[in-house]
């Protein structure tokens, strides 16, 4: 596995698989890589000539008085797993590399990035666009993988591509869940075993929710989310809403609906969705 930490030396790598006609895959994270990560990376090898992992801390997408100094770091291992997954490259640039200190260019995706996470934490998807689309121009991918965990970067993402015309495809992968059906996450290292077992109510709720969402029953389905929650132990909902997947707007009968939550458990601010077809209005 190569390891590159200069946007020249990248580029010089992948410029070289292109010459030769080879496909890129490429994997954006920040690190602390888990179970979801590499299920990323397992569909990027399956299809892809050249897999490409970049791990990149974006300071840029952490608000003030958030958990950017504290975010878990660990490059050995991360470079480890990387190697193990048959990962080819792995970008590792340091801020100042990617950030000029005068910079003055912010990709913002209007609409889908004021909603849902991006009004709890103002800045954070300009922070996702912009590094997204300096990394699309590093590496150059023809596809690039992402977790349907994160539904809300998808949509912003979606639209960057669509609107900027970036020359690749977004393949959205299932999320990873434990056992117990909590979410896999970076941020679940901040959870003692008892927060941990509370957590496992977000999605719970979002069980609940989805057979009242499948009718069509938008405004029972919150009402399903918010009891469980509200019954949970060391759960603080920040919402739990169903949506249309695309703009995050309010969903439409008859097509796929987003139900998304977002909860505060101990110390770690957790999200995550499901998607459902609905059944077609009534004519
Ligand atoms: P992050 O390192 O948190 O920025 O995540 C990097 C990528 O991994 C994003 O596309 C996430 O949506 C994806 N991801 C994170 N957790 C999971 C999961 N449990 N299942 C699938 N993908 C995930």
């Amino acid at each position: 596995m190569k390891v590159a930490r200069g946007r020249a030396e990248i580029r010089a790598v992948l410029d070289e698989d292109r010459r030769a006609g080879k496909s890129i895959g490429f994997v954006p994270t920040m690190g602390a890589l888990h179970e979801g990560h590499l299920s990323l990376m397992s569909a990027a090898r399956a299809a892809c000539d050249v897999v490409v992992v970049s791990v990149f801390v974006n300071p840029l997408q952490f608000g003030a008085g958030e958990d950017y100094e504290q975010y878990p770091r660990d490059e050995a291992h991360d470079l480890s797993l990387l190697d193990a997954r048959g990962v080819d490259v792995a970008f590792l640039p340091r801020v100042e590399e990617m950030y000029a200190t005068d910079r003055s260019t912010t990709v913002t995706v209007a609409g889908v990035s004021e909603l849902f996470e991006g009004a709890h934490r103002p800045g954070h998807f300009d922070g996702v666009a912009t590094v997204c689309g300096k990394l699309f121009n590093i590496v150059g991918p023809d596809v690039a993988y992402f977790g349907q965990k994160d539904a809300q970067q998808v949509a912003v993402l979606k639209r960057m591509v669509r609107d900027l015309d970036f020359p690749l495809e977004i393949v959205v992968c299932p999320t990873v869940r434990e056992p117990s059906g909590l979410a896999v996450s970076s941020r679940n290292a901040y959870l003692s075993d008892a927060e941990r077992a509370n957590a496992t109510a977000v999605f719970r709720a979002l069980e609940a929710g989805a057979r009242h969402a499948a009718a069509g029953e938008f405004s029972a389905a919150e009402i399903a989310m918010r009891a469980v929650l509200d019954e949970a132990d060391g759960v603080e909902t920040d919402y739990a809403a169903c949506v249309d997947p695309d703009s995050f707007a309010a969903p439409r009968p008859g097509a796929p609906v987003l139900l998304a939550v977002a909860a505060r458990v101990g110390p770690a601010r957790l999200i995550d969705n499901v998607v459902v077809e609905t059944e077609p209005p009534v004519a």
